[in-house]
């Protein structure tokens, strides 16, 4: 039997990993990947302060896999219930697979969007936007962050810091929403890996959002602690705002308000994988997406067991492939040893731990329905950072990464 993973990221990762426990030995497992290293996503956002970062979070697959054979292909089109692959440089036939091939940035067709702005998905982007950033900081001039989900949030932050756009005091360490210790810190004491560049007076970091509220898809109480943490790391936040096209000087709003920038970068939203017509398509609480094939992590649209709309997260991913491991095992022992009905397969549900986001030097973290900024979460986000890098086999960075975040010895 041959069971074919396409797709690296969170998702692809960690059921592979699975896969290699619960398969049994002659099944052969293939990953394929466009890219030869794994990027660990949810830290992208930092290369542009670090760039140093960008080597410690590809991690090649050669250092993740055990008995699984690596294939270095981009997917063109996949028949989930067929199992058939079809590459840039030939096919794969496959008797049990799954899709895992992420998300793209969307431009929803906006006019002049994708020309000017700069997406944030993979390294060449991040560096891309520190390399612009930094002549903006010379200069002077408005940063422009198109879209105030995960990313964009974390963008806008982390650009504000580079340029000691921080306005606060200090930041909380009793773990409290909004108060402070009144004591400032830097962006290196407090773990940025440079210190400020450009004069605050003279860079405008601005988030431009279409709905009510930034972080869209999250808690109403977490919403109000990001928007005060962008607040107060002196990131302008509009909200409302939806952009309807861009030219080389300004965004434009719908309603037609120009907005003069120097730099753009655009979060605004996801579309499915191109080998699926750049749809996400919507699967159910089992991931299952054809007659042989699961999905798992931003690539698919989850309804979970509650019936639930899942948001598209590294966590939620991770989650995902898990189930999509368990039912992949019982549909290959199925296969192999035949039998009646169809086994009866696992049902994904959406249980989010919590929620933490950094914006700049700043951390804030839903864990249930507590809401805390501050050492507590930033200690909670580096666990986080931490944790992913020492599953997944970069144990020295891991602790690297934990120390850095903290400054200590
Ligand atoms: C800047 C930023 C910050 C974020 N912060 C957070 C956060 O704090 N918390 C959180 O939970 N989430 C965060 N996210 C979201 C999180 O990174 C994604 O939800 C997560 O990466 C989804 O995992 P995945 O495995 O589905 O897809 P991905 O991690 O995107 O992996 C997809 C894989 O498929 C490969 N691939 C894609 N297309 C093809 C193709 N045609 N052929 C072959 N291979 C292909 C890619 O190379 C990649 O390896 C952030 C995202 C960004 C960009």
């Amino acid at each position: 039997m041959n069971v074919v993973v396409l797709g690296g990221g969170y998702a692809g990762v960690a059921l592979v990993g699975g896969l290699e426990d619960s398969l049994p030995e002659d099944a052969e497992i293939t990953l394929v990947d466009e890219s030869d290293t794994h990027l660990v996503q949810h830290l992208l956002h930092r290369v542009v302060r670090t760039p140093d970062l960008g080597d410690r979070i590809a991690i090649p697959f050669e250092e993740l896999l055990d008995r699984t054979t690596f294939r270095q292909s981009r997917v063109t089109a996949v028949n989930p219930d067929e199992g058939r692959v079809e590459l840039e440089d030939g096919s794969l036939d496959y008797d049990l697979g799954a899709v895992c091939l992420g998300v793209r940035t969307a431009f929803h067709g906006l006019p002049g969007v994708e020309d000017h702005a700069t997406p944030l998905k993979r390294l060449v982007h991040a560096h891309r936007i520190r390399e612009d950033f930094l002549q903006v900081c010379d200069r002077g001039g408005r940063v422009v962050v198109g879209g105030a989900g995960l990313s964009g949030i974390q963008i806008a932050g982390e650009v504000a810091a580079m340029v000691g756009g921080d306005s606060t005091e200090g930041e909380s360490t009793n773990g409290e929403t909004g108060e402070d210790t009144g004591q400032k810190q830097t962006s290196a004491e407090s773990g940025g890996s440079e210190s400020e560049r450009g004069d605050p007076a003279d860079v405008e970091v601005l988030l431009l959002e279409q709905k009510e509220s930034v972080a869209p898809a999250f808690p109403a109480p977490f919403q109000r602690a990001v928007a005060d943490e962008l607040d107060a790391r002196g990131v302008v936040v509009r909200t409302e705002a939806p952009v309807d096209a861009a030219d080389e000087d300004a965004v434009v709003l719908v309603g037609g308000e120009r907005i003069p920038y120097e730099q753009f970068i655009w979060t605004g939203g996801i579309t499915g994988p191109a080998s699926f017509d750049d749809e996400r398509k919507r699967v159910r609480s089992t991931l299952r997406l054809g007659d042989r094939t699961f999905a798992a992590g931003d690539a698919v649209e989850v309804v979970d067991a509650n019936g639930t709309l899942v948001p598209a997260t590294a966590q939620t991913a991770v989650r995902q492939a898990s189930v999509a491991a368990t039912n992949l095992t019982r549909l290959a022992e199925y296969r192999r040893d035949g039998g009646g009905f169809e086994p009866r397969f696992e049902r994904y549900t959406y249980d989010p731990a919590g929620w933490v986001v950094t914006v700049g030097d700043g951390t804030v973290a839903q864990v249930g329905s507590s809401v805390v900024r501050g050492v507590p979460a930033r200690a909670l986000k580096a666990t986080i950072g931490a944790r992913y890098l020492g599953k997944v086999g970069r144990v020295q960075d891991a602790i690297e990464f934990a120390h850095e975040t903290f400054n200590t010895d």
